[in-house]
Parts: C-alpha cells; sequence; structure tokens
C-alpha cells in the first residue's frame, strides 16, 4: 500500500469546502495532488482528510478585466494558463507555467497548489511576488486580501492557514516583466530564480531558491550593475547542499536578476 489511510471528501461548493476544512484539525485541501500525494507516499506528511478541490468550478479559470487585471482562480492548471488567451495580457505567467516539469505536472498541477505548498525552489512565488499579484484568502466567515509579498510565510507556510482556502489571484496590468533561472536539469526544480517587473519608473526583483521566502530587491536602475550590486546588498545567505554551493547560488542571484530585468526592460 503505498498511502497511509486517510478520509476522502469532494466537497460541491466552496462554503461546503470550507466547513469540511474546519471540521478536522488534520484536514488538507487537495488541488492538482502533484505535491501533497507524494509527500503523503513519502510519509512527510499525513492528513487524515484529503478535501479534494476538483468539482470546485468557481476556483478555476482566467478573467480578463478591462483595465487589464487578470485573475486567476486557484484550481487553475499550469496548462489552462499557458493556453489562455485572457493570461497573455500579463504573458510572464504562460512563458513560466510553461517551465515547470513535464506535460503530466503542467496538466495536472494548480496555480493555487504551486503557491499553497511554498517550495522555496518552485517556479511562481517569486513571479507573484515581482508582479505585484494579490491573494484572496477565504474563511469560513471571512475574504480578505492578501499582496504575494505577504503572503509567503516561510518553508511550506503561507499567510491561507489551517480551514481556509486561497480562491483567486489577481495579477495588476503590465507587461514588462521578465524570468530568469537556472534549473537541474532541462524540466528540473530551480537552484535559484529571479523574477522582475518593472512598473513605470519602479523596479521591483524578487529571488526565489535562497531563503524560505522570496527576497525582495529594489535597484535604483535597470543597469545590470546596479541590479547586481542590489542583490549583493540583500546579503543573501542561502543553503549550500549537493547541487550548488551558497557561494555560487549568490552568484546565479546577482546573474539571474540581471537577466530578468534586462527581458522586463524589453517587455515580455
Ligand atoms: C516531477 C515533479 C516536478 C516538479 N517540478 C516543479 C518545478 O520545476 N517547479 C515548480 O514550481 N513546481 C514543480 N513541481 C511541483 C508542482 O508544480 C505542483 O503542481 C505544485 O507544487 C503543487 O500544485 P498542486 O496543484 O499539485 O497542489 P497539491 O499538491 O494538491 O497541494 C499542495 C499544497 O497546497 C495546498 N493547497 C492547494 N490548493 C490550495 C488552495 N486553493 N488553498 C489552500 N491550500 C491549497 C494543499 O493542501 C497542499 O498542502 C513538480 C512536481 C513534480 C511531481
Amino acid at each position: 500500500m503505498l498511502l497511509r489511510e486517510v478520509e476522502y471528501a469532494r466537497p460541491a461548493s466552496i462554503p461546503e469546502a470550507l466547513r469540511l476544512l474546519a471540521a478536522h484539525d488534520g484536514a488538507r485541501a487537495l488541488a492538482g495532488g502533484q505535491t501533497l500525494i507524494n509527500v503523503m507516499k513519502a510519509r512527510a506528511a499525513s492528513p487524515d482528510v484529503l478535501v479534494d478541490l476538483s468539482d470546485l468550478q468557481e476556483l478555476r479559470g482566467i478573467e480578463l478585466s478591462q483595465d487589464g487585471t487578470v485573475e486567476i482562480g486557484a484550481m487553475t492548471t499550469y496548462a489552462d494558463i499557458i493556453d489562455s488567451a485572457e493570461a497573455r495580457a500579463r504573458p510572464i505567467l504562460g512563458e513560466v507555467c510553461a517551465q515547470i516539469a513535464d506535460v503530466q505536472v503542467r496538466n495536472r498541477g494548480t496555480i493555487g497548489g504551486n503557491v499553497c505548498s511554498n517550495d522555496p525552489t518552485n517556479h511562481l512565488p517569486p513571479v507573484l511576488v515581482a508582479t505585484g499579484a494579490t491573494m484572496t484568502i477565504a474563511g469560513q466567515n471571512s475574504e480578505r486580501a492578501v499582496p504575494a509579498e505577504e503572503f509567503f510565510l516561510g518553508v511550506y507556510m503561507t499567510a491561507a492557514g489551517p480551514g481556509e482556502l486561497l480562491t483567486k489571484i489577481s495579477f495588476p496590468p503590465g507587461k514588462q516583466d521578465g524570468f530568469a533561472s537556472v534549473a537541474i536539469g532541462a524540466d528540473g526544480t530551480c537552484i535559484v530564480n529571479a523574477a522582475a517587473s518593472l512598473d513605470g519608473g519602479s523596479l521591483r526583483v524578487a529571488i526565489g531558491c535562497v531563503a524560505a521566502v522570496p527576497v525582495v530587491v529594489r535597484p535604483e536602475s535597470a543597469d545590470p550593475d546596479a541590479v547586481k550590486t542590489a542583490v549583493r546588498g540583500a546579503e543573501l545567505d542561502p543553503p549550500s547542499d549537493v547541487h550548488a554551493s551558497a557561494d555560487y547560488r549568490c552568484h546565479l542571484a546577482e546573474v539571474l536578476a540581471a537577466r530578468a530585468v534586462e527581458q522586463a526592460g524589453r517587455g515580455s
């Protein structure tokens, strides 16, 4: 038997899902299962109840407002984002989703699951932070909007707490974004990644894989030397592991931030 015995629920509405999550301390939302099922198989997590969000159509879909805001439901898959004409209003989203893993993972994995797992090597957390996305979190009797910069709290920890659901993510209008990464092999997870966004004169860079949450840097200009100086000023303290030493990760952070900013300057 691969998995420990676990109760399974497939609610038909968001209120029912929230009720189930609140009723059981050991309940966990199940989105695409591409992280959760694997950590359950490895016995690194053992929820008592899986609350499968698959039937909640309200959590799927991509909407483009007249002002250029892109709103994406938490259960929207990477494949849906890649194929969506609406998501192309913020082209970096489809571009980065297309770099995640392989076709199977992109068909099942969801934007909500990617950011709620907050694996520091995932592709999307730095993108959401750099683009200034807003996360909508629903509880049984409440709903709140949280800026992406405040959503990521620690490794596998986010502002969506027990009994809550991330329902959607809103991206403000903008096309001047960039993303660069060095990954373990062609489809592999990132060793370091960086996302950049230019909004008018303001430049924001978010660096992933170097800390528990994306590190935000605001270079004074888009000049590569200014970007690298700003990254150095952040005094990163990344881990060393079998894939890269801490020094090499610091070096990659500077180079990748400069590349992401260069792409943002060109416009996606
Ligand atoms: C072989 C392989 C390679 C991969 N490579 C990469 C990679 O290179 N880059 C990358 O970014 N990712 C990678 N991943 C991870 C993949 O992107 C996952 O899809 C993603 O991390 C989780 O999304 P999911 O929809 O599968 O969520 P799940 O696995 O179902 O859930 C993940 C976590 O989020 C919680 N959750 C999910 N949705 C919500 C919600 N709406 N509200 C509150 N909590 C929620 C769950 O309870 C769980 O704790 C890889 C996965 C595999 C299997």
